[in-house]
Order: structure tokens, then C-alpha cells, then sequence
């Protein structure tokens, strides 16, 4: 397809934030180009083949059971039906092994049977979840929350955090509304996966995007972002320019203000913020396919293990790990593909691994891929002998396929979310989506923010209905 020398927005990358808004933006009309360097669409909810049949999820380990109502409003009611329950959720480490769904009747059940919290404090602190307010002033900490809440209690700290800690890489250290809002969002419903695969799911999207009208482009690379008398006049990729009024980037926040756009073009006290913003912490993976014709015993959906005595956030990012989570795919979530992967993923810094001479990245790489099969054998004896492929990802493989800056898998910390927010105040005309502030960060945090920005655009554009439609406290 050709492309048009003017669009009303041009997107930028197609991570699940950038083709959620460029769905909404052309369902009410607007003409949208969606751009992504990629040959696949997706960003991070990433798939990719190998030799002997495997196909390899990358990051559909589990999200709210709100997504279901996110992409029956967002999207279309064949990918709502699609979603399903992953009901065995095993955590085991030396202070506990439990198996649970994370759903509030099952983790209440857990806390006063397993774990001997009285009932009236179980009770407390899930109110005190539910009341938390997104604009409230408490600057308390998660480590505050839960210590206020379950007082000398780290076994039943680390079942609250642990999770919280892989899924988005956050820490006690963060701000208590952010456990509120994503341990809420989880622990309501359950925790859920897309039926078919990630291929499948983008496979969907793509479709209800051509046919809402939005021009594709894969593999190409927004070069820069052009601004005019402080407004958006287009942007340029491979070397041909574009005109649009507005541009959504959903690329790195911080690689969006300093290299797509240029730090020349905001103001002084915008930069400062942006330059106080930390990066969320990067990811490592295991891939192992099973032979064909083997099985993988159905005994968990999501096991988390680890072998720290005590919840630990700095050393579940360790190099030589020590805490890992294993998701189990099996012929139920891929209906059709006889097939069995399992996929470890753990908590990961970039300064680890990007400064390793290419010697010492592949033997640290074989390393990883040794420990991780070790530590599955604890679990799973024989296992070894039915994996017929191993493959590991780093935070360089993460930083490499998305361009985020140190790897980042979730994002940014929480300041990033102010700092995405308000870029429409310093460019008329452009905006930014994608993951940002642990609660805008993960499938559902991103298809909503998605969502939401959309409505800030289109209000930019001229229609100011639109505006009442969505907002962080929607969430
Ligand atoms: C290992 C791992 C496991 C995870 N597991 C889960 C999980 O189980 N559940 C969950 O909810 N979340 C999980 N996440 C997080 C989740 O995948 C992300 O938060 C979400 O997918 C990010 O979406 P996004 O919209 O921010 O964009 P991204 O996925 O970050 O995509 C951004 C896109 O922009 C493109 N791009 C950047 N610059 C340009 C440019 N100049 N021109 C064109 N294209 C550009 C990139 O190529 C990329 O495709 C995981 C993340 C990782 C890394």
C-alpha cells in the first residue's frame, strides 16, 4: 500500500497502547497511519517460531480479568471470548508452597487458613484497597501499607508482593496506590491469558484495524518527529515526510522527547521532570520447547520459585538467579498446536548484561539456560530429556526489539505517568502512550492507557465529547 503524503496522526509503534489508540482514533474517523520497525506487530506482546514446530510467547504469562472488558469495548467480542482463566497459581519458596487463583475468596481463604492472619485484618486491608484513591495526596509506601497492615509478617508480605514484583517490576519502595490499583485489578477476578496465542490476538487486531480504515506500515522505523511554531507538522520515516496535526508515540518516553522529537523544542522545567523519570527494570527468558510427541505434567499454569528465604526486590533481579517464574503452554492455550513450551522469566538488570565482551554474553546466556533447566528438574524430573530447544533473552534483547531505553519491560517508574501526560502542553499535537507509571504498564494498564490518550487526542483534533469518555480513574 501506498502511503498518503497526510494523515490526521501518524502512530508510533504498535506496542498494545499504539494499536488500541489507533483503533479508537480511526473508529471515529480519523485518517491514521500506524508505523512499527518491527515486521511483526505487538511491540513486547511478542511471539516468534522456531525449528520443530515451536511457537514462543514472550509475555502472556497473565493479566487482569479486566482486559476482558477492555477489549470487548476496545476491540471486538472474537478476542473477548478467547480470553480464559489460569486457575493454578503456585508459589513456593522456603516460607510457603501454595497453590491458589488469585482471586479474593481463594486469597482471603488463604490468609486466614494457611497463613493464621485473624479475619478482621484480612477483612481491613482489603477495604482499605478498595477505598484507595488515584488523586489522594498519601505518600505512603507499599513497605508502609503492608507493614501498617500485617505487622512482622514477611511470609504474608512476600505472597502479596512477590507476584506484584514479577508481573511489573515494582517494589516496596513505590508508591502504596500503585499496589492498591494492580493488586485490585488482579486480585478481583483472577488472573487470565489469551486462548490461541499471541500471534492469534495480533492476528485480530491487525484485522479490525484495516478494516477500520488504519494504513500499516511494518518494518518501518520513525526517524523523527517534526514540529513547527511549537506544533506537530509531521514526521519522517525513511527519509520520506508526512504531514499530519498530530502524532501519538508509543515509543520510550524519555527516546520520544530526546531523540524523536529533541530536547531544543521543551521547555526548561518540562526536562527537568523528564530527566528525574527512572526506568522500570528489564526482564530475563528462558524458552524451552518440548519434543514433539512428549508432554509436560499439567501441575501449575504459573509456578513462581524461589529460593530466597525472605522477599527480596534487589536480589530477585540478580544475575545469578535465584527466583524465576515458569509459564506452562500446553495444547489447551495454543487449541490446535500439539504442542508444549515452557517459558522462565525473571526480574533483570541492564548494567548485568550490557557491558559483557560477546564471549562472555553467550557463555552467561548458556549459563542462565543451565540454571533455569536445573531448577525446573526440582519440579519436573526428566524434563531435560524431552526439551529439544533452549533459547534465552536478556535485557539487550529486550532494549534491541523495542528500543526501550535500558531494556525496560514495564516502563518507566511512577513519575513517568505526569511526564507522558503532560507532553500535549509543551507540542501542540503530540502525545504519548505505552507503558509509563506501573499502573499504565502490563496488557491491561497499556490497551487502557491505549484508550485514554486517544480521548485526549481526539479532543485536540475538535471533538471535545469525546474528552468525558476516559480517565485514570476509570481504571
Ligand atoms: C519478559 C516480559 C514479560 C511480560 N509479561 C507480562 C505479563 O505476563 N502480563 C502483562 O500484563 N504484561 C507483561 N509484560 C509487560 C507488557 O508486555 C508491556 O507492558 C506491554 O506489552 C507494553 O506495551 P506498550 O504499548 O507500552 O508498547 P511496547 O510493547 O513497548 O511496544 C512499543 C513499540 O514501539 C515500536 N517503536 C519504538 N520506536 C519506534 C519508531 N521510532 N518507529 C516505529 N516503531 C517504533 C517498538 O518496536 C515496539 O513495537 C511483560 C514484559 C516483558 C518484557
Amino acid at each position: 500500500m501506498d502511503l498518503n503524503t497526510e494523515y490526521d496522526v501518524v502512530v508510533i509503534g504498535s506496542g498494545l497502547a499504539g494499536l488500541t489508540g489507533a483503533n479508537q482514533l480511526a473508529k471515529w474517523g480519523r485518517r491514521v497511519l500506524l508505523l512499527e520497525q518491527q515486521p511483526n506487530l505487538g511491540g513486547l506482546a511478542a511471539w516468534f517460531r522456531r525449528r520443530g514446530g515451536h511457537v514462543f510467547d514472550v509475555s502472556l504469562h497473565g493479566f487482569p480479568f479486566g482486559m476482558k472488558k477492555s477489549c470487548r469495548k476496545y476491540w471486538n467480542q472474537k478476542i473477548t471470548d478467547s480470553i480464559i482463566q489460569l486457575s493454578r497459581i503456585r508459589l513456593d519458596n522456603p516460607q510457603f508452597n501454595i497453590t491458589s487463583s488469585f482471586e479474593l475468596g481463594d486469597l482471603t481463604r488463604l490468609l486466614i487458613e494457611h497463613f493464621r492472619v485473624p479475619p478482621e485484618m484480612v477483612d481491613r486491608f482489603f477495604r482499605r484497597l478498595k477505598e484507595m484513591e488515584f488523586y489522594s495526596e498519601s505518600s505512603q509506601t507499599t513497605r508502609e501499607l503492608l507493614e501498617e497492615s500485617f505487622p512482622g509478617r514477611s511470609d504474608v508480605h512476600r505472597l502479596l508482593m512477590e507476584p506484584i514484583t514479577y508481573a511489573n517490576g515494582s517494589t516496596p519502595e513505590d508508591p502504596a496506590i500503585t499496589f492498591g490499583i494492580v493488586f485490585s485489578n488482579f486480585l478481583n477476578r483472577g488472573v487470565y491469558t489469551f486462548q490461541g496465542g499471541t500471534d492469534n490476538l495480533v492476528r485480530e487486531m491487525r484485522l479490525e484495524l484495516e478494516n477500520n480504515g488504519v494504513h500499516i506500515r511494518n518494518r518501518a522505523r520513525a526517524e523523527k518527529i517534526l514540529v513547527k511554531q511549537g506544533k506537530i507538522a509531521g514526521i519522517t520515516v525513511g527519509g520520506q515526510e508526512i504531514r499530519c496535526r498530530a502524532v501519538l508515540s508509543n515509543a520510550n518516553l524519555l527516546h520520544t522527547i530526546l531523540n524523536l522529537v529533541g530536547k531544543e523544542y521543551f521547555s526548561p522545567s518540562y526536562l527537568d521532570l523528564a530527566g528525574s523519570v527512572r526506568m522500570s527494570g528489564s526482564s530475563c527468558q528462558v524458552y524451552l520447547g518440548i519434543r514433539e510427541g512428549e508432554e509436560v505434567p499439567d501441575f501449575a499454569d504459573l509456578l513462581f520459585t524461589s529460593t530466597l528465604p525472605h522477599y527480596d526486590p534487589a536480589a530477585l533481579s540478580a544475575k545469578e538467579v535465584t527466583s524465576q517464574s515458569f509459564s506452562f503452554y500446553s495444547p489447551k492455550i495454543r487449541p490446535g498446536h500439539n504442542r508444549y513450551t515452557i517459558v522462565a522469566s525473571s526480574n533483570a538488570r541492564w548494567d548485568d548484561w550490557a557491558h559483557l565482551s560477546d564471549e562472555e554474553y553467550q557463555a552467561d546466556k548458556q549459563r542462565l539456560i543451565g540454571k533455569t533447566i536445573a531448577n525446573l528438574e526440582r519440579y519436573l524430573p526428566g524434563i531435560t530429556d524431552k526439551i529439544d530447544h533452549r533459547e534465552a533473552a536478556t535485557p539487550r534483547t529486550f532494549a534491541r526489539y523495542t528500543g526501550h531505553l535500558l531494556g525496560a519491560s514495564f516502563g518507566t517508574k511512577f513519575e513517568g505517568l505526569k511526564v507522558s501526560q503532560d507532553i500535549s502542553r509543551e507540542i501542540g499535537g503530540l502525545f504519548h502512550t505505552g507503558s509509563v507509571g506501573i499502573i499504565m504498564s502490563g496488557w491491561l494498564g497499556t490497551v487502557n492507557y491505549g484508550v485514554i490518550v486517544a480521548h485526549s487526542l481526539e479532543v485536540f483534533l475538535g471533538s471535545p465529547s469525546r474528552g468525558d469518555q476516559g480517565g485514570i480513574h476509570e481504571i
